[in-house]
């Protein structure tokens, strides 16, 4: 502003030095006009300075601005100001993107950015080599188009990106990879990709060791068993002193037995796909044979039981499978509910969703114990369940054949009161027999 009025007054004294001059040579007005004129080249000569700085080529980029004074001088600074300021600004972002693509080129997972139009937009060089992305080829491309697998098509759609997505590398089918996807701004997607080969022939070999070492101890442990039974049976014909470890003995091997079992079951629901037929399920006839069974297990507590359940509904799905998954929910309501308790079993569609439960009114489970409770080998109090013969792996079992069925279990107790457990499965799983009239159908869908 202070250059800006110093320059207005060098006009006005210009001009009054050329009407002084023109007055005193008689020409005002001529004078004037030629003063104005100087004035107009002077500036011209100056804007064709400013535009010369202005465009000169790129290696004298850094050249400081012509030599000026007043407004023309201000003018120069300033603009010479502004661009070093932007250069600083430019070589700091220009640092950051550098840094930032030599670590995602030394990260060994593959970083991928994709548009909201499913694009890819930029990845690493790992990503090359997991996934044989090729620049600047594939930029732009689907990357359904470049990863293609239905899986991953399914996956990438769908959205819904709480778990991981594990598959075989694209043409390369002893490379597994694991692709998690998150999404950003508006509706673009970064996908991490992992080569977890290793880690799977690890989870294999511990798959296969636990399922070899349980099928070689089934052998042994049947005879010690049998010769223990034997023992048993004729244990008046040995010394008072042996009955007591002879009997603990019978009883530990039948506990071995029974992890033995459970850990063979746990092993074949991991290592086998489900079959692709599957059974209709009567689940009211379920229901009563686990009753049944379980009344004859527990015969001296005379739980009393209930069943809910409709009697056309059928449910698809493997019935040795739901069957085991059922009963050990039953046994351990029986197990832990004192003789003469109530046990409930209920079968019903709700909030879209096909539920069976099983309710007791025993023991109870504290809150902090839940979450924990599905783990293999968990129990609550050691003790107590080596005394009911459990191993703690019944509801692993449980979890995981309901997983099979693409459904998990949820689990709601209060200590000392009973305790619910209910196994989610998809509505889908669930009809209602032919025959039954169409209403009812559309009962168990308007349930939901
Ligand atoms: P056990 O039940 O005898 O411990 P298990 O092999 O049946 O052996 P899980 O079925 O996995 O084991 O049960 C794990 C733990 O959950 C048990 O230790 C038990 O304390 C608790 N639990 C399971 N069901 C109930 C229930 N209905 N009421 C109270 N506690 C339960
Ligand atoms: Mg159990």
């Amino acid at each position: 502003m202070q250059n800006w009025r110093t320059e207005l007054n060098r006009i006005c004294l210009l001009l009054s030095l050329a009407a002084i001059v023109g007055y005193a040579v008689g020409h005002i007005s001529w004078v004037m006009l030629i003063s104005l004129c100087l004035y107009y080249l002077f500036n011209l000569y100056q804007l064709r300075r400013f535009n010369l700085w202005l465009n000169r080529d790129s290696s004298e980029s850094h050249s400081e601005p012509p030599e000026s004074f007043g407004l023309w001088g201000d003018i120069f600074d300033g603009i010479y100001r502004l661009q070093k300021q932007e250069r600083r600004a430019s070589s700091y972002l220009a640092n950051i993107i550098d840094k930032a693509q030599e670590s995602s080129a030394a990260l060994e997972m593959a970083v991928v950015m994709i548009n909201k139009q499913s694009n890819l937009d930029w990845w690493n060089l790992a990503a090359e080599k997991l996934l044989g992305f090729q620049f600047p080829k594939d930029r732009n491309q689907s990357i359904t188009n470049l990863i293609r697998d239905p899986r991953f098509s399914d996956y990438f759609y769908n959205e819904i990106y709480d778990d991981t997505l594990k598959m075989d590398a694209p043409g390369e089918s002893n490379k597994v990879l694991e692709f998690q996807i998150a999404l950003f701004g508006e509706h673009e997607r970064l996908m991490i990709v992992r080569d977890v080969t290793q880690l799977h022939r690890l989870e294999s070999m511990r798959k296969d060791f636990v399922g070899n070492v349980s099928h070689e101890l089934g052998t042994p442990i049947t005879v010690i068993k049998g010769y223990l039974e034997a023992i048993v049976d004729n244990l008046d014909s040995l010394d008072e002193q042996w009955h007591k470890p002879i009997q603990q003995m019978r009883q530990q091997s039948l506990r071995m037995e029974n992890i033995v079992r459970d850990l063979l079951i746990l092993s074949s629901l991991e290592t086998k796909g489900l079959t692709k037929t599957q059974d209709l399920i009567e689940l009211i006839t379920l229901f009563s044979e686990i009753e049944n069974d379980t009344k004859q297990m527990f015969k001296d507590e005379s739980h009393t039981f209930e069943i809910i359940c409709d009697p056309s509904l059928r449910l698809t799905g493997k019935r040795s499978e739901i069957y085991s998954a059922i009963s050990n929910l039953v046994v351990n309501a029986a197990k832990y509910t004192p003789a003469g308790g109530h046990i409930q079993l209920s079968a019903e569609a709700n909030g879209g969703l096909f539920e069976i439960g099983v309710q007791d009114d025993g023991i109870g489970i504290e809150s902090h114990h839940i979450p924990r409770l599905t783990e293999r080998f968990y129990r609550i109090d050691g003790s107590r369940s080596s005394d009911t013969g459990g191993t703690g792996l019944g509801l692993a079992i449980v979890k995981h054949i309901l997983a099979r069925h693409e459904g998990d279990l949820e689990i709601s107790s209060t200590h000392g009161e009973g305790s619910r457990f209910i196994c989610r499965l998809p509505l889908s799983r669930a009809s209602l027999e032919q025959s039954v009239s169409k209403t009812k159908t559309e009962a168990l869908s308007t349930d939901t």
